[in-house]
């Protein structure tokens, strides 16, 4: 899939089944999550195409350790000098490139289509050798990150013990990582949800995380997986909390 502007200075990047994001800041730019070690090639075209080049990224912010959104943090680093972002309690995941483990088993659901199409398309795209970052700054919660696109860091975990999501303000934009998604790859299906409980630490602060983000006044929200949601964060809320009960 290519590229595209799904907010005022925010391109897409990545995947139908996997998605990072690329914000941009009086020509200067972040990084917000790093996909597939695969999707590499997609960054110097967006950036060519957007008259810069990988050296005007200042910075990677990580919502969170997992290896499906480090994938090309470690050579963004390298290569464009930019600094990487991730909460103090997903750092180890992330320097150690560990792959996730969740509360659940996905056995029950690994027949599905969608799942084999998942476990396919990360192999295919460097998700099992996806490169460990050497160098990291952690941050905590609340806080607004001195990076292009100044995000302000939302504490919500449970699909990992240090995810956060990150808010634009100004652009209403809520970069939810993965604390909702609205493509479930694991089941098949879309529209606002929590992730499969099989990749959560814990499902039931993964729902807690859901109060936090409920008053965030943004109409957009993107996720590290499925579509982006045009409908603000309140509706986007309320279909997790009413399908999570189900
Ligand atoms: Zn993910």
């Amino acid at each position: 899939m290519s590229a595209a502007q799904v907010a005022p200075g925010v391109h897409r990047l990545g995947s139908s089944l996997v998605n990072f994001y690329l914000v941009e800041e009086d020509g200067r730019y972040t990084l917000v999550d790093a996909g597939l070690p695969n999707y590499f090639a997609q960054l110097p075209a967006l950036m060519a195409a957007l008259g810069a080049d990988l050296h005007d990224i200042d910075a990677v912010v990580l919502t969170h350790g997992h290896s499906d959104h480090i994938g090309i943090a470690e050579r963004v680093r390298t290569e464009a000098q930019a600094k990487v972002h991730i909460h103090g309690a997903d750092a180890q995941l992330a320097r150690t490139a560990a792959a996730s483990s969740g509360a659940g088993s996905v056995l029950p659901d690994l027949w599905r289509p969608s799942a084999l199409r998942f476990i396919a398309h990360m192999a295919r795209n460097g998700g099992t050798r996806v490169a460990r970052i050497e160098d990291l700054t952690t941050f905590s919660e609340g806080i607004t990150l001195d990076v292009p696109g100044h995000p302000t860091v939302i504490g919500a975990p449970g699909h990992s013990h240090g995810h956060c999501s990150l808010l634009l303000p100004e652009r209403g934009v809520l970069f939810a990582g993965d604390a909702l998604c609205t493509n479930n790859w694991l089941k098949g299906t879309t529209g606002p949800q929590l992730m499969p409980r099989a990749f959560n630490v814990s499902d039931e602060q993964a729902l807690a995380s859901l109060d936090r983000l409920e008053p965030v006044e943004a109409e957009v929200v993107l996720f590290g997986h499925g579509e982006p949601w045009t409908g603000g964060v309140r509706a986007a809320v309320a279909q997790a909390r009413e399908r999570a009960a189900r």
